[in-house]
């Protein structure tokens, strides 16, 4: 048999998924927030009107916006590895873990002032800003009352930048094997396989605790992910060989036909990645129901659906709102954007002029880069944050009928 054309055909829609890489892939990012929906506590589903649609339809609203923000890509990735390529003293992730944006930026700046402190991804900030936003929208007082509306989508935009963390090629500036000629990992890891999954498997699930922590789990999400990015660049390799020849098929994706890689190269993926992609996923779903009754816990447990407003508050509205909160409240503007570096790879790399880097503890500061240590003698950075032991421990741990949630997201997909 000729496979010329088949190849050529593969070879073209592999060449285009870097533009449609999204995290988790539309279907999937709406099955975690589905699934996340069942593992709320009862009084939290009531107090957020009792009807998880539009989390579950704005599930993929952040990824929507990267066509119309220019600050948007950026909030969906932390590339670790190029982080530390830049520093080279900070031996492993661990020496990044709580580092507030604040000083992030000035290390930044340090060794080249002319780079985007956002260039390698701002998501661990991103989810702390947004949790935070989270809780101030329920928080609401007297004088400016609740839009469920704006809670809802707000809650929708950190789940889905929580499941983004906890994708491996989410954590590396190779994000789709671009570097090492493995091109199209990102959308087999991520989207092909799970979808795949999906059709076969449920997840264990648990009523979800306010056990997370908005400074300190998303590092700790990213940093697990980030270990197994090796993993999966290695198994996609051994994955090519074994199926260079049987490996795609024509396949229905919804409404069309696509080449993808067959059932039985699927199968062979999730072996070699050693059937770590479902569990990932079911968790995702429990870790984004839990920040979401943490935030609701944080600003203490309101009821929100008699505050529903009559109106839906328009999308731009929405839009533009977000952007003022994020442009002046939830962190100061960084100055000018990247466009002024391409985007090629190599450019990334700062020039080094001096080394100003030096290592920076986990929980304590053992030492600083200088112009922090500077700046903070001066008053002008806040003082290092600690981990907070969370007081909130409730009492029960309930379980979550899976058959129960994949009828809600079949449900709410059809
Ligand atoms: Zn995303």
């Amino acid at each position: 048999m000729n496979r010329r054309p088949l190849e050529l055909l593969a070879g073209a829609i592999v060449c285009s998924l870097p533009a449609l890489l999204t995290g988790w892939g539309f279907s999937p990012h709406r099955h975690i927030h589905a699934k996340a929906w069942t593992q709320l506590p009862r009084d939290l589903q009531e107090a957020w009107g009792g009807d998880p649609t539009v989390l579950v339809r704005h599930a993929t609203s952040a990824d929507a916006r990267k066509h119309t923000d220019t600050l948007e890509p950026s909030r969906h990735y932390l590339d670790l590895d190029d982080v530390l390529d830049v520093w080279t003293e900070p031996s492993s992730s661990a020496e990044l873990v709580g580092v507030s944006w604040q000083d992030y930026r000035t290390m930044v700046t340090s060794v080249d002032s002319t780079l985007d402190p956002r260039r390698f991804g701002v998501l661990p900030w991103q989810l702390h800003w947004t949790y935070r936003k989270l809780v101030a929208l329920m928080a609401a007082t007297d004088s400016t009352p609740v839009a469920l509306d704006d809670v809802l989508r707000t809650a929708a935009d950190l789940g889905h930048y929580l499941a983004d963390a906890h994708v491996p090629l989410h954590t590396t500036g190779n994000y789709n094997g671009q570097r090492t000629n493995q091109t199209g990992i990102h959308a087999l890891w991520e989207t092909h396989n799970v979808e795949h999954l999906m059709a076969s498997h449920t997840c264990d699930l648990s009523e979800a605790l306010p056990d997370y922590d908005p400074l300190w789990t998303p590092w700790d999400i990213l940093r697990t992910s980030h270990r197994d990015v090796a993993h999966v660049l290695a198994a996609e390799a051994e994955w090519r060989q074994l199926t260079q020849a049987h490996g795609w098929a024509l396949r229905r994706r919804g409404r069309t036909l696509s080449m993808l890689p067959s059932p039985e190269a699927l199968h062979c993926w999730d072996s070699l990645t050693g059937h770590r992609t479902w569990p990932r996923f079911c968790e995702t779903s429990h870790i984004v129901a839990s920040a979401w009754v943490s935030a609701w816990h944080d600003a203490g447990t309101p009821t929100l659906d008699h505050s529903r407003p009559a109106l839906r508050e328009p999308g731009m509205l929405y839009l533009f709102k977000t952007w003022l909160h994020e442009r002046f409240h939830a962190h100061p503007p960084v100055g000018p954007l990247s466009r002024r570096i391409p985007r090629r790879l190599e450019s990334r790399r700062p020039k080094r002029t001096h080394p100003t880097w030096t290592s920076r503890g986990t929980f304590h500061v053992a030492r600083q880069p200088l112009e922090v240590a500077h700046a903070r003698r001066r008053g002008h950075l806040g003082q290092p944050v600690a981990r907070r032991a969370s007081p909130r421990r409730p009492s029960h741990h309930g379980h979550v009928r899976p058959r129960a949630a994949e009828g809600l997201v079949a449900g709410l997909l059809a």
